[in-house]
This record gives structure tokens, C-alpha cells and sequence, in this order.
């Protein structure tokens, strides 16, 4: 959507931001003769004008390939002190409306700023530091040379460290381990006014706190040090089926009410598919009983996948673990014929989805629109919301997965600028569908946007207090309704680190002061 209306606005200023630049070559002139290490491009800025959401195509002015801290500041300073620019810190670009664009502003290609070598610290506390544009699946590499790796992952492993932490970071350890913003010592931050800052949770922790979770709006995240735990070399990978969403949802709160039965839980949604069974065949997974397995039949009824992991090292260990495993399956209330299992790497588990990415770029179905949807439930509504969406307002999800499963957030760190139902156990569901022309048969862009504001629409008259993962919203109404009472502390936080409004313009929270 070139050219949209931005709508959001600072609390203290009420004018709209997309405004040109005073004098474009004077702009060009001025940010060419900053002293930097890296360089600043201002043709070919096609890459930095779109994102993986595909939905948007803002142009920046210019790109920043930084080679050194300093070149971030540099640049955030000389911003400061222009009328009108912005800065959008780019990761991998893989955000979904727009987050890490900076129309007629300037990008920050954070993959760029090189990582001081990924430097490993092996000790009671563990931990890696790394550059804020270092990929996770390069971190997971390094680390598991020296048996250790990151405990809190997401499901897809091309996103930057900066990108992550700058929503939470979440997957099936996190109810284990907390997000990803919950495991870091340390962050270097260049603020909105290019001081760079070294914070912690003792050191200059406001800041620390703010940028975890902070969508951007405080500062970019230069350095990050990731805490680190002992990596196993296996995992025993489970999938068993539910057509009682009670029941399946009962199954999940019971296996992360106990830290030590699987090393990540997480589910997905099947409607109005029959293929499953035989899909999960080819990919390697074995039934428990396969001619039991080969008589399931679904009749196309919305079923509920529960989806454990068990992580171990040896052979011996692994045997240990299917007694323990099978006593806890005994406990649970699947259907019996639907218990199937794998043996893989673990980090070909955690790299799972970029198999799936490599398949879909085959087919040409990596880099269409993604008008995906990320909601956090309270756990007190998740059969409500379960019963109106999945059998109803949702028909099918040929186009994509619809993953469900809970968090358990009173080990979560309550300081960061995340914000989240209010209660303990909330579910994740991600609606993380591809849009495809309507010809090929599946539902195409304006559909799936319906169907999200169907969703929506159902959340907000049963007023239950979801909130969005990766939020996108386009009036101030919504943002301060989607912050809450941590509204205030939020805006607070902006005035004192980003005073200009210059940083990450994308999320469309708050506007650019002249
Ligand atoms: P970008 O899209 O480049 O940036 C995102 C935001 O962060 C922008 O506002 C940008 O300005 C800001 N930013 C980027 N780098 C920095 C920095 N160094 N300092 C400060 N601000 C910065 N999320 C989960 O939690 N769990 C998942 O399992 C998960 N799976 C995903 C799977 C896929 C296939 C995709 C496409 C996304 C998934 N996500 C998941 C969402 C993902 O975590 C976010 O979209 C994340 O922001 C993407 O990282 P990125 O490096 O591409 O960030």
C-alpha cells in the first residue's frame, strides 16, 4: 500500500509523519559526508522497501551498511539534528506490516555490523555475545561446537538477535525458559539521541527493560549477550491427535505445569484436512501402531495436534527417557491410534522450518503476502475463542498453519516492555497463513484479512482480553488500548531515550518531532 496515511501520534504532537524530506540532495550531501567506517547506498533500496508480510512497499532514502558501533551513532546524531528523517533498524526484514521500514528515512541493514567474532564464555553462567543483526541459526552453529546453545528459541531460526528481542522471541521452551528477552545478561543500545549504552538488569536497567520488548522505539540493540545451557545432540519428537479441544488443551496446561516431562510443547490446528496422517508418514515420523494409524479417519473434523519434544544425548539416556515418556503419555487423552514419533539432530529440529521455507521457495510460495495474525489468549477464555474460531469463523487452514499452545508467564521477567494477557497461563495462537491467488484455489489476500478481522471483531465483543503478538495497529486509540495502564510508563520511556520520535517509525506508535 504505497503512500498510506500514518494515523499514530505522539501524545505530544498531532501531525502526520510520511512527510517528504526538506531537500532531498541536500539530505544525500549531508549523510554522504559523515566520517564512517561502513557506507551509506541511496540506489537499490528495493530490499529495504518491503518486508516478508509482503503487503507494503515503502521506499527508504537511503541505506546504512555499518561496519562499527560508532557508524550507528553517527548516523542517529546527524538525524537528531535534521528536520525530518527516521531510522528504521533493519534484521532480517522478516516482520509482517511494515515494522522495520523507514519510508523516505533512513534503513539500518543490522546484518551488516559485524559480530566481534561470535565470543563464547563458558562458566556457571554461560553466555555468547554476539552482534544485534547476527542471525539465531548462526549463534546455534557457533555455540554447539562447544556443546553449548541458546535454551529459548523461535520456531524459524533466519531472524537477527535485534529483530527478536525487540518482540519476545517465543516457541515451545518458553515455558520452560521464558522468551527470548528473558534470557539476557547484557544489551549495548545506540539510542534515539546516538549515545551508545551498556545495559543489564542492575546497569542502566530502565533502559534494558525497555528495549526488551520495546518494538524498537528505544534504541538499537548494537551487542547482545545470550545466555547459554548445555546442548543435546537428539530429540525424541512426538505428534499425537485430539478432536476434544478440551481435552487437548487440558493435556497442554498439565505438561507445562511440569518443568521436567518434555523440553518443548506446542500444537497446531487441523480443519478440514485428510491427508494428515500420511503427510506426517513421509515426513519421517513413524506411528506407534501403524495399523491402528492406517484406519484413522478424520471425516474432515477439526482435530487439535499436541506436539513434545524430549531432548537427549545418548542412546542410553534416550531409553530412559521413553519410560518416563510413555508414563506420561499414559496420562493424557489423545486418540490412541494417532501417536507417532521421530529421531532427529537437534538442530535439525530447530531448523525445521526453514526445510519447510526451501520447499515453499520451490514452488514459488515463499515470497507472497502473509496477512498473518498473532493473539495471545487468557487462559479463562481459550475454550470460547477455540469454539467460535475454530469451528466457525475459521473453515480451513489449507492456506497455511494455525499454531495453538500455552505459556506459562509467572517464570517470565514482568519488567519488559512485552505486554501480555493478564494471567499466569496464556495461549499463543498464530494464524500464519499464505495468500494465493484465488485461481490456484485457496484463499487469496482480501479473504484472509476478513477472516482476521472476523477474529478480531470476535475478541473485542466477547471482550477478552487478548492482545496481539507482533502487534500492528493504525490509530493511537488502539495503542494505548493495547498498552494499558503501561501506556504512560511506555510514552514516558520514548521521551526520555527517542525524544525525536526518529526510531522505528514502521510500528507506527509514535511520530517524528520537527
Ligand atoms: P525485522 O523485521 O528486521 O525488525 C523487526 C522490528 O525490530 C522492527 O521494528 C525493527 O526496526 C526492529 N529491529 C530490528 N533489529 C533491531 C535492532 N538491532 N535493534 C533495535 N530494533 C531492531 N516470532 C516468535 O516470537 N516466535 C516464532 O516462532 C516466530 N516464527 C517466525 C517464523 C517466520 C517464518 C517469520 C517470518 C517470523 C517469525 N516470528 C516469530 C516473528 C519474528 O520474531 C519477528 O517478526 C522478528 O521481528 C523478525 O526478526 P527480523 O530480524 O526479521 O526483524
Amino acid at each position: 500500500i504505497p503512500g498510506r496515511t500514518n494515523l499514530c501520534s505522539n501524545p505530544s504532537v498531532s501531525t502526520p509523519i510520511d512527510l517528504p524530506p526538506s531537500n532531498p540532495s541536500d539530505i544525500h550531501s549531508s549523510l554522504d559526508s559523515l566520517d564512517l567506517e561502513g557506507y551509506i547506498i541511496f540506489h537499490d533500496v528495493h530490499n529495504a522497501s518491503k518486508d516478508f508480510g509482503n503487503r507494503y512497499q515503502l521506499p527508504p532514502l537511503a541505506i546504512l551498511h555499518p561496519k562499527s558501533v560508532s557508524d550507528v551513532s553517527t548516523v542517529m546524531r546527524h538525524i537528531g539534528s535534521t528536520t525530518n528523517l527516521t531510522v528504521a533498524a533493519r534484521g532480517h526484514g522478516h516482520s509482517l506490516q511494515g515494522q522495520a521500514l523507514a519510508h523516505q528515512g533512513v534503513v539500518i541493514n543490522m546484518e551488516s555490523l559485524p559480530s566481534p567474532g561470535i565470543k563464547i564464555h563458558k562458566g556457571k553462567q554461560s553466555y555468547v555475545d554476539v552482534s544485534g543483526g547476527e542471525l539465531w541459526i548462526n549463534i546455534l552453529r557457533e555455540t554447539l561446537k562447544t556443546g553449548l546453545s541458546p535454551k529459548s528459541w523461535t520456531d524459524y531460526l533466519h531472524l537477527t538477535v535485534g529483530g527478536t528481542l525487540s518482540n519476545a522471541g517465543i516457541s515451545g521452551q518458553a515455558f520452560k525458559h521464558g522468551p527470548q528477552i528473558n534470557n539476557v545478561y547484557q544489551l549495548e543500545i545506540v539510542t534515539g539521541k546516538g549515545e551508545v549504552v551498556t545495559c543489564s538488569q542492575k546497569r542502566n536497567s530502565e533502559l534494558f527493560h525497555s528495549v526488551l520488548g520495546g518494538l524498537g522505539q528505544f534504541g538499537i540493540i548494537t551487542r547482545a549477550r545470550i545466555s547459554l545451557g548445555p546442548a543435546p545432540h537428539m530429540v525424541k519428537w512426538i505428534r499425537v491427535l485430539y478432536s476434544d479441544f478440551s481435552a487437548f488443551s487440558r493435556d497442554q496446561e498439565h505438561l507445562i505445569s511440569k518443568d521436567n516431562a518434555f523440553d518443548y510443547v506446542e500444537g497446531f490446528v487441523i480443519i478440514n484436512r485428510t491427508d494428515i496422517l500420511n503427510n506426517w508418514r513421509s515426513s519421517s515420523f513413524t506411528p506407534s501402531d501403524s495399523t491402528k494409524a492406517s484406519q484413522f479417519k478424520s471425516h474432515g473434523k477439526t482435530l487439535y495436534c499436541l506436539e513434545v519434544v524430549k531432548y537427549f544425548n545418548s542412546e542410553e539416556a534416550n531409553s530412559m527417557n521413553n519410560q518416563e515418556t510413555e508414563k506420561l503419555l499414559s496420562e493424557l487423552s489423545y486418540i490412541p491410534s494417532t501417536l507417532f514419533s521421530s529421531e532427529v539432530t537437534y538442530i535439525e529440529f530447530l531448523d525445521r522450518v526453514h526445510t519447510a521455507e526451501m520447499k515453499l521457495r520451490a514452488k514459488g510460495l515463499w515470497e507472497v503476502p502473509h496477512p498473518w495474525l498473532n493473539l495471545l489468549i487468557p487462559k479463562s477464555r481459550i475454550l470460547n475463542f477455540a469454539d467460535k474460531v475454530f469451528n466457525g469463523i475459521v473453515t480451513s487452514n489449507h492456506n497455511g498453519p494455525i499454531l495453538i499452545y500455552p505459556v506459562n508467564q509467572s517464570k517470565w521477567n514482568k519488567h519488559t516492555s512485552l505486554i501480555t494477557p493478564n494471567e499466569d497461563i496464556f495461549y499463543l495462537v498464530a494464524f500464519l497463513p499464505s495468500a494465493v491467488p484465488k485461481s490456484s484455489g485457496g484463499n487469496d489476500l482480501e479473504y484472509l484479512l476478513r477472516q482476521n478481522q472476523r477474529v478480531l471483531s470476535f475478541c473485542e465483543e466477547a471482550n477478552m482480553d487478548v492482545k496481539q503478538y507482533l502487534p500492528h495497529y493504525e490509530t493511537q486509540r488502539e495503542w494505548r488500548s493495547h498498552f494499558g495502564e503501561r501506556w504512560e510508563t511506555f510514552a514516558k520511556r520514548k521521551h526520555k531515550y527517542d525524544p525525536l520520535g526518529i526510531l522505528a517509525p514502521g510500528q507506527r506508535i509514535f511520530r517524528r518531532a520537527s
